[in-house]
């Protein structure tokens, strides 16, 4: 058995940036400053897995079994003064933060969207899916979260992203070209980040709040699945554990879009999975993926993904 998570006893992630070094470079550099690399013998045993980052010591760190390029490392061990980290090689990125880019699965040379980009953690590490080679289209209402954004693509060696500082909601294929995929991030109220938990409780769960974030996520999710005529394949994401922002968002948009349905967010993934959706949304829970910081030792996290249908399919809902 491995223990719940809080903010001290969440394990350190760190990924590579694979656009500056290779992921065996940034594993051999580690283990030159004296780091031991520890081996997950069976990498379809999720429990075994969690129970050795759990057992991690001082100086021992190991590498993801879902996402190839991110590092574990003991809780709070401190990166902000590593020379890897001042030169960008690495980013500072919970595992749950890396999931959409990875199961969005864009391939180098294609056109992706970043709807809610800014401050740019899954900009950088959808940009280092394609290589640093095609297009990342990132938008952001919020003119200084783009600065920041701007900021760290120049730092971390990123130089396929086009930024745009509007509103994303005004923003169609006319502006983004050809665009192939597309991660929908949105505003949320952040209740599955480990250390703000407390959300949880009735008498700080804003629902009035909850109720205007759905009412956004809704729109832009249904903005992502109409206005794009040569997107493939959307995901759709958030740091809530909320169903209102979660199930019930993607309920509401499969049932009114016909040209899209939704798969198994889990296919991607090379290891195995254990947190689902709830039950009582039928196929819709079965096909959305969670992380429970109780469980997967990360952040609490959301994501369905939408693929459009071939000729012949029907969307079922
Ligand atoms: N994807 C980001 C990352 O990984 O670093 C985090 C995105 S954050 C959850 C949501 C972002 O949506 C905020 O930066 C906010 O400014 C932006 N946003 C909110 N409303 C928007 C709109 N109508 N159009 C474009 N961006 C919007």
């Amino acid at each position: 058995s491995y223990p719940d998570v809080d903010k001290a006893s969440k394990p350190r992630f760190v990924r590579i940036n694979t656009i500056l070094i290779s992921v065996s470079d940034a594993i051999d550099s580690f283990r030159d400053e004296g780091w031991k690399l520890v081996h997950q013998k069976d990498a379809k045993d999720y429990d075994g897995f969690l129970e050795n980052i759990s057992n991690l010591v001082e100086d021992q760190f190991m590498v993801d079994i879902h996402i190839p390029e991110l590092l574990i490392f003991p809780p709070n061990t401190e990166f902000h003064a590593h020379q890897a980290y001042k030169d960008g090689l690495i980013l500072l990125q919970d595992k749950a933060s890396c999931l959409p880019a990875h199961i969005l699965k864009a391939e180098p040379g294609s056109i992706v969207l970043d709807m809610c980009a800014a401050p740019g953690m899954k900009t950088s590490h959808l940009a280092a899916k394609l290589n640093n080679n095609g297009k990342v289209y990132a938008v952001d209402l919020d003119t200084k979260r783009l600065k920041t954004l701007e900021d760290l693509m120049q730092k971390i060696g990123v130089t396929c992203v086009e930024t745009i500082n509007k509103d994303i909601l005004q923003i169609n294929n006319i502006h983004c070209k050809d665009v192939e995929y597309i991660l929908v991030d949105p505003s949320c109220s952040g209740s599955g980040i480990v250390g703000r938990l407390d959300l949880l409780e009735p008498a700080v769960k804003d629902v009035k709040r909850i109720q205007k974030l759905r009412g956004f996520q809704i729109m832009i999710l249904k903005h992502a699945l109409r206005r794009f005529p040569n997107a493939k394949k959307v995901v759709y994401s958030t740091c809530s554990i909320y169903p209102e922002e979660n199930e019930e968002v993607i309920q509401e948009v499969i049932t009114q879009i016909k040209n899209y349905k939704l798969v198994d967010a889990s296919s991607v993934l090379k290891g195995p999975w254990i947190n689902f959706g709830s039950d009582k949304y039928g196929d819709i829970g079965k096909f959305c993926l969670y992380s429970k910081p109780e469980k997967d030792m990360c952040n609490g996290f959301f994501i369905a993904v939408f693929e459009r249908l071939k000729d012949g399919e029907e969307n079922k809902y």
